[in-house]
């Protein structure tokens, strides 16, 4: 070796000693005037595509965990009129439902986002599945345009065609990632027999998510105000979710003068929150006596 190898050997030695170190993530002790400094390195995460939103309530695992969705946010406001944004009305629902939640206790809650951030539609439900949630609320308001009369809150449920139709494309995903619905891995060998689990799955899923509707149009009754039709179904990403029963809350008008001003007020949130919670208690209690 050279004598100029050498000298560089010298100096590059200790710099990959330190890369190496740095790579697996070690902290360095440096001993220096009799004090040790430590200098901690942040690896980025990698595999995490989105962060996990933080869980509240209980820290027992096995009490049921409610994953409420307030839609849109960031650069996409939703339904908008003057002064009143979808996105943000739809959050303040979010919190409210979720502090009342917390308060009464026993059932664990996680919000898609608690913040303006933006989420794309399949996040969300995603979110849900990978919490191992057992309900899932997506909350957003509506505009009927210059239609000021129409009003009142609907309760979407995903329709028999969208869901056979997400659970084959589902099955299909989810063969190729090697992932399971609840707790059955797929076969990757077989997608006819995938396609009838996910199946079988997304009808329990749409029976509970159809009961917990029912809840909230039931207690809901001369409390909330609800659509002349209140109950529907259609084809919506964020209810795709096969093994989380879901609905998507339309809360009301942003373009009716009354609707907008129930969920806007802290009266309107409060009566919102207080009556939600009780349909998840009584959805909660009712799955809990199933075999
Ligand atoms: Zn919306």
């Amino acid at each position: 070796m050279s004598l100029r190898l050498q000298i560089l050997a010298i100096f590059l030695v200790p710099v990959a000693v330190i890369g190496a170190l740095y790579a697996f993530g070690l902290t360095i002790p440096i001993p220096h005037l009799g004090r040790d400094y430590v200098i901690r390195l942040a690896l980025p995460q990698t595999a995490q595509p989105v962060d996990l939103p933080e869980v509240l309530g209980p820290p027992d695992r096995t009490r049921p965990l409610v994953v409420i969705d307030a839609g849109h946010g960031g650069k996409d406001p939703g339904a908008s009129v003057e002064g009143l944004r979808e996105k943000d009305i739809v959050l303040g629902l979010a919190k409210s439902l979720r502090d009342r939640l917390v308060e009464e206790g026993g059932i664990r809650v996680a919000l898609t986002r608690d913040d303006d951030t933006y989420l794309i539609l399949e996040e969300r439900p995603q979110i849900a599945r990978r919490l191992d949630a057992d309900l899932f609320i997506s909350i957003h308001a509506d505009s009927a345009g210059d239609q000021l009369g129409v009003r009142g809150a609907s309760i979407y449920t995903l329709s028999n065609e969208a869901s056979s139709e997400a659970a084959a494309r589902f099955a299909a995903r989810e063969n190729r990632a090697g992932l399971g619905v609840n707790g059955v891995v797929l076969d990757a060998q077989n997608e006819a027999v995938n396609t009838i689990l996910v199946e079988l799955s997304q009808r329990r899923t749409q029976e509970a998510s159809a009961e917990f509707a029912s809840l909230i149009t039931r207690e809901g009754e001369g409390v909330l105000s609800f659509h002349p039709q209140p109950r529907r179904s259609a084809a919506l990403a964020v209810l795709r979710a096969p093994d989380v029963p879901g609905v998507l809350y339309e809360s009301g008008f942003v373009t009716n003068p009354e609707d907008a001003e129930r969920l806007t007020s802290d009266e309107g949130r409060a009566q919102f929150a207080e009556t939600m919670a009780r349909a998840i208690r009584i959805y909660f209690a009712r799955q809990a006596d199933l075999p």
